[in-house]
């Protein structure tokens, strides 16, 4: 008498397999918002650092005013001084004062520029960040909303089958049900019946014993591969 698990067997792997693709597919979904939180997070990370940025620069631009003032009231005396100097060594003094305040102005002045530029380009940098982060938020909710429905697709696929799953699982004998509960578990849901090729397990290529050959051709005992376990079938049509 044929063995009437086989058939089983072989569409509870076909079942299977459909439920491994579709939790498969779960998880891809939510590897989506994962990318996009991990993204918010760059760009939340770099906002936070350009407002850093920003403040660091308005303090430093601060302080160089204020030296630039002081450095402009002293060049201001100077000139007084100088034109009240009533003695060469009073002239010569304060033109050498005067000859060494020049230059400091112009740096200090040049440096304020360069940080007025600067802060301009922050401030481009964290308008920028707070449109991308503004945008990725109506984005994320988009995104969240559909993966949530395909999600719950999945979800309710996976219950269809494995009602599918139970109706053929009762009509296994208990040898096989327990074969079937420890090799699903050992191949995570796949290919846990395959089939022989060339005297050969289709699973792991080991080379059968020709008895074992001719007991899975005569289809009634189940038969394992000795080496990997697998479920043997002459044929997986
Ligand atoms: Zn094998």
């Amino acid at each position: 008498m044929q063995n009437t698990d086989i058939p089983n067997l072989l569409e509870l792997q076909k079942i299977e397999n459909k439920i491994h693709e579709r939790n498969h597919n779960i998880e891809s979904h939510k590897k989506r918002i994962d990318y996009i939180n991990i993204q918010i997070d760059k760009r939340k990370e770099l906002l936070s650092k350009n407002e850093e940025d920003l403040e660091t620069q308005k303090t430093e631009l601060k302080h160089k005013e204020k030296m630039l003032f002081n450095l402009e009231e002293k060049k201001k005396k100077s000139d007084e001084h100088y034109k009240m100097a009533k003695s060469q060594a009073q002239v010569e003094a304060l033109e050498k004062e005067l000859k060494d305040l020049t230059p400091s102005i112009e740096n200090l002045e040049n440096e304020i520029l360069e940080l007025l530029d600067g802060i301009d380009e922050c401030e481009i940098k964290i308008k920028d960040g707070q449109n991308f982060l503004k945008g990725s938020k109506e984005t994320k909710e988009e995104i969240e909303k559909e993966v949530n429905e395909d999600i719950y697709d999945d979800e309710h696929a996976i219950s269809v089958f494995q009602k599918k799953e139970d109706t053929y699982l009762e009509l296994l004998s208990s040898e096989a049900k327990g074969l079937f509960e420890g090799l699903k578990k050992r191949y995570k849901s796949t290919e846990f019946i395959t089939n022989i090729e060339n005297g050969k397990c289709k699973g792991c290529f080991y080379m059968l014993p020709s008895h074992l050959v001719e007991s899975i051709y005569r289809g009634i005992n189940i038969e394992c591969c000795p080496s990997c376990q697998r479920i043997l079938t002459p044929g997986l049509d």
